[in-house]
């Protein structure tokens, strides 16, 4: 039997692909991180070298999308709620990661030197549908 690999999924940081590959794994799925020692040696060469690729083999390819549909299609409050976009009522809220472009990576570089970033403004939801970020109180 000939083993292919399939990348499902690309991610900026190691932190976030693991989160995934613990979670694929719990499901049973053989996950495979390339380039992740590299760019945890050097963040910034993650955009040039087009990110940590994570990998199954094809054979799993099918499930491991369906997983990863299922974590990112909604998210959830603290309570376990969806969380409703404000604007329009939409339950398509996905967490983003706020440092997914060399824009927003710059303005967190320039948050952490002058001190106007705080920390918890490093991950926001989303809305998919209208790209509203929704404010979720905590
Ligand atoms: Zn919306």
């Amino acid at each position: 039997m000939q083993n292919t690999f399939s990348t499902i999924a690309r991610y900026t940081y190691s932190s976030e692909a693991e989160i995934i590959k613990g979670r694929l794994e719990a499901e049973g799925i053989k996950v495979f991180l390339k380039d992740n020692i590299t760019i945890d040696t050097d963040p910034l060469v993650s955009n040039a070298i087009g990110g940590i690729k994570l990998n199954v083999l094809a054979e799993d390819e099918a499930k491991a999308k369906d997983i990863l549909k299922s974590i990112s299609s909604y998210a959830l409050d603290d309570n376990g709620n969806t969380i409703i976009c404000s604007n329009c009522g939409s339950g398509n809220v996905s967490l983003y990661s706020t440092i997914n472009s060399f824009k927003s990576f710059f303005h967190f570089i320039i948050g952490i030197l002058f001190g106007t970033l705080p920390f918890s403004a490093r991950y926001e939801y989303k809305c998919e549908d209208c790209n509203t970020v929704v404010d979720v109180k905590d």
